[in-house]
């Protein structure tokens, strides 16, 4: 692989395919794509180009292909996992020009869009019809469906509707040879398509299989009522409980979200909401459906919260103050400034009954490390965000931050569970892969990446064990030893 192709002979060939204001080679510019929301690790890419059709961007890959450089799909910037990470720099392809709802079709109850399009604007535009799109990143005001394809996204209320993949009908992909090749159902088809699930197969390929360029949604009724709790809880423990407990009553919430102590203040302290500050934890639980059985179900849900020593179980009683308890949690992580400086995220995965385990852990963890660890995260699927924080101008705790979270996520594999829920393997978590997975599942996941991409140039070193690190190629004073 080339690895350092002629910049100047590269930017005016991309010019020449995208125009000169759609090319940053600039060194300062490019300063904003030296990471995403992962900012452990950095390097800028060669260039980044912003084409405005999917002519452009195949036109940008056949060049790519052609001089042996390598490709980097980019949305937003907002992978918690250093996915969009260029390290060893390359062209890095952003879509955020290519943001368009092309057509929002309520009969069909369909959307086609551009993969640049913002999440949280498709439901905008689909409201009108009583319609909505289902996964909802906490990060979706921001956030692309081409990034949510490529992470297979989840949110909080994608406990009960699914996520990603389950909304994706079919989207078009630029090869990394240039092809242009449309997969799964048409923006025109039928619901189903024969042969093997192609669709399916690259949701979640971490950018490693193409450019994708336009997407065809799936959009479901808006539910005709909801019930919102918020539960306050002495202890996460108690909180727990209560998670497992709803889950075995055979009540499937739109969203259950656990929320502890540390980030209740947090939250407090930013957006004023009227969270108990000495509460052990909080519990938001979010029915929806037929407005009979959203009554039957809440009653229940009181039940159950009482039953482990809930301390309040308090319904959000106007739609105003829903959208309030909703904003506060979505903006959590925005909420951690006031609590330090830097944070990296965690994403693992256990089985829904080891939360309690998983969560005493966590603060062994911090007391060992010595490190505050807020928590925040999906209680109802078992996917933790522990937030580690630390202060990147003191080594020492960027090393110990990176341990702690290493500790959490060996405890994850430990318990059963996973290593990523939705943030993905990324450039972070390499080396985890091969403590969750055989090396013959690894080899079957590198022979479908070959299928698609059989050079391995497009979003390259991420996810495999033996894939390079940026901190042995530029910034290895970002990663103390
Ligand atoms: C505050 C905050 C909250 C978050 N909450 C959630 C959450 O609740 N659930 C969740 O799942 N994630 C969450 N995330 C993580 C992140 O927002 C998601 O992974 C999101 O899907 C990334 O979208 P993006 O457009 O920013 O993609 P980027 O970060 O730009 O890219 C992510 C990956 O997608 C690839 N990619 C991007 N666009 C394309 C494309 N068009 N074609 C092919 N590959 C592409 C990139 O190469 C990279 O591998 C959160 C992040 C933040 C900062």
């Amino acid at each position: 692989m080339n690895c350092k192709p002629n910049k100047e002979q590269l930017t005016r060939r991309l010019a020449e395919i995208v125009g000169d204001d759609a090319v940053l080679a600039d060194k300062r510019e490019l300063v904003v794509y030296e990471c995403d929301a992962y900012t452990l690790q950095r390097n800028p890419p060669t260039a980044v180009v912003l084409p405005r059709s999917t002519q452009e961007v195949a036109a940008v890959v056949r060049l790519c292909a052609e001089l042996d450089v390598p490709i980097i799909p980019r949305g937003a910037g907002t992978s918690l996992s250093g996915a969009v990470l260029a390290v060893d720099g390359g062209v890095m392809i952003a879509l955020t020009r290519m943001n368009r709802v092309l057509k929002i079709d309520p009969r069909n109850r369909r959307a086609l869009v551009e993969a640049g399009c913002v999440n949280a604007w498709i439901t905008r535009d689909a409201s009108a019809h009583g319609l909505f799109y289902a996964p909802d990143p906490s990060s979706q005001t921001a956030c692309t469906i081409g990034g949510n394809i490529a992470t297979n996204s989840g949110g909080p209320h994608t406990l009960k509707n699914g996520v990603t993949t389950n909304h994706v009908l079919g989207y078009e992909m630029v090869l990394p040879d240039g092809t242009i090749e449309w997969l799964g159902v048409e923006p025109d088809g039928g619901e189903e398509v024969a042969g093997f699930d192609l669709r399916g197969a690259a949701i979640g390929s971490e950018g490693m299989f193409g450019v994708v360029t336009t997407v065809l949604v799936r959009l479901m009724k808006t539910p005709p009522a909801f019930k919102t709790f918020l539960c306050v809880f002495e202890s996460v423990d108690d909180a727990s409980q209560a998670v497992s407990g709803i889950i075995a009553a055979g009540i499937v919430p739109a969203a259950l979200e656990m929320m502890d102590q540390l980030i209740t203040q947090a939250l407090e302290e930013a957006y004023h909401f009227g969270f108990p500050l000495d509460a052990g934890a909080l519990l938001i639980v979010e029915l929806d459906g037929l407005a009979k059985g959203v009554e039957q179900q809440a009653k229940q849900v009181d039940e159950i919260c009482n039953r482990n020593n809930a301390r309040e179980v308090r319904l959000a009683a106007a739609a105003a103050e829903r959208a309030a308890l909703w904003k506060c949690r979505k903006r959590a992580f925005g909420a951690i400034g006031r609590l330090s400086p830097n944070y990296v995220t965690q994403d693992g995965v256990v089985p829904r009954s080891k939360l309690p385990v998983i969560m005493r852990f966590i603060r062994t963890v911090s007391d060992k490390y010595e490190l505050r660890i807020p928590n925040v995260f999906h209680a109802g699927d078992g996917n933790i965000h522990p937030l580690i924080l630390y202060d990147e101008r003191e080594p020492s705790q960027v090393k110990r931050a990176l341990q702690a979270g290493h500790d959490i996520l060996d405890k994850c594999i430990e318990l059963g569970g996973s290593v990523t829920g939705e943030h993905g393997i990324g450039a972070e978590k390499i080396d985890f892969m091969a403590k969750q997975f055989s090396k013959d599942d690894l080899d079957a996941m590198q022979q479908l990446r070959r299928v698609f991409d059989p050079d391995k140039r497009c979003n390259p070193h991420k996810m495999f064990p033996g894939a390079k690190r940026c901190a042995e190629f530029a910034q290895k004073k970002q990663i103390p030893a």
